[in-house]
C-alpha cells in the first residue's frame, strides 16, 4: 500500500486524482490486475464521474447541497453531519480494472477525491494487485 497526500482548498470539492493514480499503476509495472483506491476519512470519499465538462462537478456539488443541507436537525456535536452523510453517500473506496498497465476507465471518466469538510490535508491509499 502507498499513501498519497491531497490538500483541499474548499469545504466541498472534487479533486481529479486520475493522473497520479495512473502514474502509481505504471510505476508498479503491473500489466493486468485490480487497483484499489481507499480514502481513510469519515468526511471525504472517492468517486468516478465526468471529466470533460466542469459543470458536471459543479452540478454534483450543488445537488448534494440541496439533498444534504449544511444546517438541519443534526445531533452530532462536531457540526459536520452533512459532511459525514455525503461521505457515506459516495463511500470510501473504488476498484478499477488494470489492463496493459492502464486504468480501464470510460472515455469521459475521471477518479475524484471528494472533499466534504475542507479545507484540510487529506490522503488516499492505493494498492494494485496483479501481474
Ligand atoms: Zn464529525
Amino acid at each position: 500500500m502507498d499513501i498519497f497526500p491531497v490538500k483541499t482548498t474548499q469545504r466541498n470539492q472534487f479533486v481529479d486524482i486520475t493522473s497520479q493514480v495512473q502514474k502509481y499503476v505504471s510505476d508498479t509495472g503491473v500489466e493486468s490486475g485490480l487497483l484499489c483506491v481507499f480514502v481513510p476519512h469519515t468526511t471525504a470519499a472517492v468517486t468516478i464521474n465526468e471529466n470533460a465538462d466542469p459543470d458536471v462537478v459543479r452540478d454534483l456539488l450543488g445537488t448534494l447541497e440541496k439533498i444534504v443541507p449544511a444546517r438541519w436537525d443534526y445531533r452530532h456535536c462536531e457540526g459536520n453531519s452533512d459532511s459525514h452523510v455525503k461521505s457515506s453517500t459516495f463511500g470510501p473506496s473504488l476498484t478499477v480494472i488494470v489492463e496493459n498497465g492502464r486504468l480501464q476507465l470510460g472515455t469521459w471518466q475521471s477518479i475524484y477525491f471528494a472533499e466534504f469538510d475542507g479545507p484540510r490535508n487529506r490522503q488516499y491509499w492505493l494498492k494494485v494487485v496483479g501481474r
